[in-house]
């Protein structure tokens, strides 16, 4: 009735539907095990999580898939409570001194092939490059590379480090490329065979693969998510000696807000939870099948009855003391072990920043993309918050000043802002102005020194009238766009 991803979502019949598809989109995204042959796989990204543990509640079909093997995540103690502002709106707290004992560690291998023949003359059909160097580098680069030019296995690579160096065989030209990417180890240095182009007997191999290796600690910003669709953004690392504590002296690894439940509806991380703090009193695992308990015998009464009789409150909830101030809560607080995975979505990759760089040729807006260190795009939707708002000179510092502001004449005649032609000389002939623009063909000898730059409108012909506006660039492109379809539009200016 399930399919693979959705038996493993623990009592899933009793969660709200659309988050049990939650979760079977999410367990595709989790940082996991994702092969045991991390040393010969050269897929261009992978992601390994490093200490994962099994769950301590699992389905029957974890077994018959033998996920122990694959395993994704970690069991870790959830107190569901409200603890400052930091768990709003699937914001989570974790505990960082869980962090600190490898908590979530894990590392992505990226994969950099290079390959020589591109790097070759378009004109030879022979390799005449190959990695080395031969050509002669200086003693800042020779000490990063080994004699062959590739880099040394298990040295760091940090952005602007060379990373290869190649030479041509005839010219002994040597080439050094630098590394451009996320600060990561060298992991392993792979020969690969020929390609299209035909081998020349003087060069060797041209085709490397890198694999970096590049470490993935957990930091604010990071995601997470249980079994239950139930995702959260890590939004700070709590200091332990400031975590809630419970009588016994448990901090717990995740503070999650007990607003995620109401509307969400996943009564199967509560009974996960009931079930997750039985088994570890018990010390057994417990099995989570969907549809193995029924309203006559309800999963919950069960579990809580297993706590009932270890001596732990029937509902699974815990007295528990502040840790900013060590006053007792008022209220008892459910606590217990859930299941977590972390998501391979983390900041390091998404983050974006840019105060001014590379701008659009044609536009001169700035570039978007986060490779080419671009903008945030300020789309018309944005443009209507900033009108409602009356915030009219915040709309012009973005859209303009910060944007593709620039300066243009306009004839004040014509009402013309492209006809405006700089580097014409306005020439005087005894302190009278003579217009012109025909320069050509006047000899300026004539007229001695009586002459000046100055901008001159080709449509009317004449100076004096050019007034310099300010105007995003784009509205330029539109009136030179619309001018080549023989539309003019003039502009009043006072
Ligand atoms: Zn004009």
């Amino acid at each position: 009735m399930l399919s693979v991803l959705a038996t493993f979502t623990p009592f899933s019949d009793h969660n709200q539907s659309p988050r049990n598809m939650y979760q079977c989109q999410m367990s595709k995204q989790t940082m996991g095990t994702p092969c045991h042959a991390f040393d010969t796989c050269s897929d261009n990204r992978i992601y390994r999580i490093f200490s994962p543990q099994s769950p301590v509640i699992r389905p029957s079909s974890y077994f018959q898939h033998s996920m122990d093997d694959y395993a994704q995540g970690l069991n870790s103690v959830v107190a569901v409570i409200s603890y400052t502002g930091y768990d709003m709106e699937d914001a989570m707290i974790i505990n960082k001194c869980s962090i600190e004992r490898g908590f979530g560690h894990g590392c992505v291998y990226k994969n950099y092939k290079i390959d020589l023949t591109a790097a070759q003359r378009r004109t030879s059909d022979r390799s005449h490059l190959q990695f080395g160097t031969v050509g002669g580098v200086s003693s800042e680069v020779s000490r990063f590379l080994d004699p062959d030019g590739l880099p040394i296995i298990g040295s760091l690579l940090m952005k602007g480090m060379p990373f290869y160096a190649y030479y041509d065989i005839f010219s002994l030209k040597q080439v050094v490329q630098f590394y451009q990417h996320e600060e990561g180890w060298v992991e392993k240095v792979s020969l690969m065979g020929p390609t299209k182009r035909v081998f020349s007997i003087q060069a060797g191999f041209q085709n490397v693969c890198i694999k970096v290796r590049i470490s993935r600690n957990v930091t604010i910003g990071d995601k997470f998510a249980n079994r239950h669709g139930q995702k959260g953004i890590c939004s700070k690392l709590w200091p332990t000696e400031n975590m809630p504590f419970t009588e016994t002296g448990i901090t717990p690894d995740i503070l999650f807000n007990p607003h995620g439940f109401p509307s969400r509806m996943t009564i199967g991380m509560t009974i996960e939870l009931l079930a997750g703090k039985a088994a570890c009193i018990n010390g057994c695992k417990y099995d989570s099948t969907a549809f193995r308990f029924s309203s006559q015998t309800p999963a919950h009464l069960s579990f809580s009855e297993e706590l009932f009789r270890a001596g732990y409150n029937y509902f699974g909830t815990e007295r528990m003391y502040s840790g900013l101030s060590g006053y007792e809560f008022e209220s008892d607080i459910f606590l217990g072990p859930i299941y977590y995975q972390r998501l391979r979505h983390m900041v390091s990759d998404k983050f974006q920043v840019r105060t001014t760089g590379s701008v659009n040729p044609v536009t001169h807006q700035p570039v978007q993309g986060r490779k080419r260190a671009g903008g945030m795009r300020f789309g018309e939707m944005e443009r209507d918050c900033l009108l409602s708002h009356g915030a009219s000179f915040l709309l012009k510092d973005r859209l303009l000043n910060c944007s593709d502001k620039a300066y243009f004449y306009v004839c004040l005649q014509c009402g013309n802002l492209i006809s405006s032609m700089y580097n014409h000389l306005r020439i005087y002939f005894e302190d009278s102005p003579i217009y012109t623009y025909h320069l050509l063909h006047i000899d300026l000898d004539n007229y001695s020194s009586n002459y000046k730059y100055d901008w001159l409108c080709n449509v009317c012909g004449e100076f004096g009238y050019s007034k310099l506006v300010v105007l995003p660039f784009v509205f330029r492109l539109l009136i030179f766009e619309m001018a080549s379809m023989r539309i003019k539009l003039s502009l009043k200016v006072n």
